[in-house]
């Protein structure tokens, strides 16, 4: 009999049904900053637009003058006839922002990590990455074949012992790889040690700040600005810059072979000037955003606090993700449905995009967020403990 072509396809999703981790897109219509409408409107502590900056009208009017001046496609790659001059300026005013020697364009964060970190090692490299790293970073490593070890999470020690262990092999190169802030924990390495580490057993360095742009360090330029001894920064634009792409900053020696050889680069459509004009209008904003970055960073610290005294588990949180480790994944996914019916979008996020028996709700703030608003949420969270502990 022959057998239907499509038969892996069925398999695959029977397998994910049986195990309750099937998905499905759910639709919401944006509302304001923090409200989207579902059945009903919901506030929402699940977007990445930590600053409310997706709906902000600078931005707004941004990509609508550069769409009208340029049009709503830039026509071709960057190497063709996809560079306007508002690329160009962007990369400059980017790099000189967070005090980096050079800046290129990506179109979107996955892209870059996916295509770049083949480009700097190889099968007689070595990769040492932080065990929760982003699965983009995971993607390039695995393409670039090279030998790769994840330490325990934020574990420095173990990664010294790694870093160690390699001298006396003879990888051609030693790259460390992690994140600034972990997109599921919300918890940050240790930047300092890391940019220690790296010079100390001249291994290359890769930090993925996309979380902390926008939020973090000096102007909210990340935790990878104004410093050096990072070889390669990725930032993201679609989270606290409230638009879409990414960009890489690193030397101008970097950027030159990024432009010759980084495939995700090359063979890509130049990103459209609508979304060029969003984030040359919050970079303009940036600086003068340290009111909403402290507030958030308040609200953040409050927020972990009073869980605990819930007794929920924020984990080790120490940014504007905090997360709600719950452990199973049918609790996390009552709890997520719970709150929505009482008007709280907080998404369930579970296996695998984090370790088995760490299902949470992963909830993220932005600066749009009042004091009501988490009110709300601590109040239907507290209720939940009521309404479990009679079910
Ligand atoms: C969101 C995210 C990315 C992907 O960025 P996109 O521009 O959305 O593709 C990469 N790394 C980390 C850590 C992220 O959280």
């Amino acid at each position: 009999m022959v057998q239907d072509k499509f038969s892996f396809v069925q398999t695959a999703l029977a397998e994910r049904q049986q195990t309750q981790r099937f998905r499905t897109l759910q639709a919401v219509q944006p509302i304001d900053a923090v409200q989207v409408q579902r059945t009903k409107p919901l506030l929402n502590f699940s977007s990445n637009d930590y600053l409310g900056l997706s709906k902000h009208p600078a931005l707004i009017a941004a990509a609508q003058n550069y769409t009208a001046q340029y049009g709503t496609g830039a026509t071709a790659s960057r190497l063709v006839t996809g560079t306007y001059a508002i690329h160009q300026t962007l990369e400059e005013r980017f790099a000189a922002a967070c005090g980096r020697e050079a800046a290129l364009l990506f179109s979107s964060g996955f892209q870059a990590n996916a295509t770049i970190l083949p480009l700097l090692v190889d099968r007689q490299s070595l990769v040492l990455c932080d065990r929760r790293v982003h699965n983009s970073l995971i993607q390039g490593i695995l393409a670039s074949q090279a030998r790769w070890i994840r330490y325990p999470h934020n574990n420095l020690e173990q990664l010294e012992q790694q870093l160690q262990r390699a001298q006396s092999k003879s990888y051609g190169r030693v790259l460390i790889v992690t994140e600034t802030v972990f997109s599921m924990d919300g918890d940050c390495s240790d930047v300092d040690r890391l940019v220690q580490l790296a010079d100390q057993y001249n291994a290359l360095l890769y930090l993925d700040d996309a979380h902390a742009l926008g939020v973090l360090g000096e102007s909210g330029m990340g935790l990878a600005a104004h410093r050096t001894g990072i070889d390669v920064v990725v930032g993201t634009f679609g989270k606290a810059f409230g638009s879409f792409g990414a960009v890489v900053t690193c030397s101008a020696l970097l950027r030159d072979y990024l432009i010759n050889h980084c495939p995700g680069f090359i063979y890509t459509t130049a990103l459209p000037p609508a979304v060029i004009g969003a984030i040359d209008a919050a970079l303009t904003l940036m600086p003068n955003l340290t009111a909403e970055r402290q507030h958030l960073t308040q609200q953040a610290t409050w927020l972990r606090t009073q869980l605990r005294v819930l007794g929920y588990d924020p984990a080790e949180s120490a940014s504007q993700i905090v997360p709600i480790v719950v452990g199973a994944e049918s609790d996390t996914l009552q709890l997520s449905q719970w709150l929505e019916d009482q008007g709280i979008l907080a998404t369930a996020i579970r296996p695998p995009t984090v370790a088995a028996g760490t299902a949470r709700i992963r909830l993220a703030l932005s600066s749009r967020h009042q004091m009501d608003h988490l009110d709300h949420l601590l109040q239907q969270l507290q209720a939940w403990n009521q309404h479990e502990s009679f079910t």
